[in-house]
């Protein structure tokens, strides 16, 4: 491959989504050219998935499956069916005409078509103890973990005061003996219906005017420090988990706003679709969902953005 020869498809990102758009592409012979990344938003080649133990709900794989382990399989499938795969952090694209040019260590390269899926780091709080905790108890997400047997009728944590925060600490009620929301400040930034779907689950307390200041354990997470801001008091709150619901940052800072994007920085496309506004471009994955966030959804909306493109450019022939 030549950095001057004008490529079909370009995928940047390697995750689920990324890696089902190539699998598409390749299959489709439009020799898809894969940038995975090198530590790209902080994550490894391969995506979110890198970052955890055991995936249990991903179709066709009755037995738990390690999250790097799926990750490098769907690599592998990438490049069985003829994926080009770069180690290369992206670090600019020029989408304003056609072919694009996308920038990365290696060059530059010319492109009829660009698939985004960059995917979204979820934002952490920095508390001393949480690195040690990460995936030990801690999690960024709620309906990934929660089911986990260590999770089952344990006293669990969601810190947050938002929808997501409301939505997992619901979903956490299933599971965990307790539920205790730290809320920061003494009102919920959620809609009223998620608030009342809260207030009135048993399981569910909310600790206003809280903050975590550590997470403490042994091998696993036992509890964590925080302090109640009001009555300047510091105590610790048992935990087995302590689940994230702070957001996520979707990685587009390459982009240097290109694409239309909503307040949190996701991209958006059309209803149904992963087309952008810009024709040839497309988004999938969780650069341009905050709703579902699952790598099942995010492969779905690669293997959307493949054959959005390869009828893109069907139609340009
Ligand atoms: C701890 C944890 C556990 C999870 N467990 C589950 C689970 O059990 N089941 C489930 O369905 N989902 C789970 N998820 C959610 C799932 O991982 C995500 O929904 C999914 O990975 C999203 O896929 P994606 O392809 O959109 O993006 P990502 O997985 O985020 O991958 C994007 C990739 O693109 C790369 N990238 C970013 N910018 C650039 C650039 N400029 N150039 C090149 N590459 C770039 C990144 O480095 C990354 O490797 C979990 C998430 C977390 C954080």
């Amino acid at each position: 491959m030549s950095e001057t020869e004008t490529q079909k498809v370009i995928i940047i990102g390697s995750g689920p989504a990324g890696h089902t758009a190539a699998v598409y592409a390749a299959r489709a012979e439009l020799s898809p050219l894969l940038f995975e990344g090198f530590m790209a938003g902080g994550v490894a080649a391969g995506g979110q998935l890198t970052t955890t133990t055991e995936v249990e709900n991903f179709p066709g794989l009755p037995e738990p499956i390690g999250g790097p382990d799926l990750m490098i399989k769907m690599r592998e499938q990438s490049v069985r069916y003829g994926t080009t795969i770069k180690t290369e952090t992206v670090a600019r694209v020029d989408l304003s005409t056609r072919p694009f040019t996308v920038t990365a260590d290696s060059g530059e390269y010319k492109t009829e078509t660009v698939i985004i899926a960059t995917g979204a780091t979820a934002k952490r709080l920095g508390i001393k103890g949480e690195e040690e905790y990460w995936q030990k108890g801690i999690s960024a997400c709620a309906v990934c973990d929660g089911g986990l047997p260590v999770f089952r009728d344990k006293p669990l944590v969601v810190i947050g005061g938002g929808d997501t925060a409301c939505e997992e600490a619901s979903y956490l009620s299933k599971f965990g003996s307790s539920v205790s929301m730290l809320v920061r400040r003494n009102v919920l930034r959620a809609s009223q219906a998620m608030q009342n779907r809260v207030q009135k689950n048993e399981k569910i307390h909310i600790l206003w005017e809280t903050e975590a200041l550590e997470a403490v354990g042994e091998q696993f997470l036992t509890g964590i420090r925080v302090i109640d801001k009001k009555a300047k008091e510091e105590r610790i709150i048992e935990a087995s988990g302590l689940f994230y619901a702070v957001g996520h940052k979707p990685n587009t800072d390459f982009l240097a706003d290109q694409l239309d994007a909503d307040k949190e920085g996701y991209l958006i496309t059309e209803p149904n679709s992963t087309k952008t506004a810009i024709p040839g471009v497309f988004a999938c994955g969780d650069v341009r969902d905050k709703v579902y966030r699952q790598a099942v959804t995010a492969a779905g909306m690669g293997c959307m953005a493949a054959l959005e493109a390869e009828r893109f450019l069907a139609d340009q022939e």
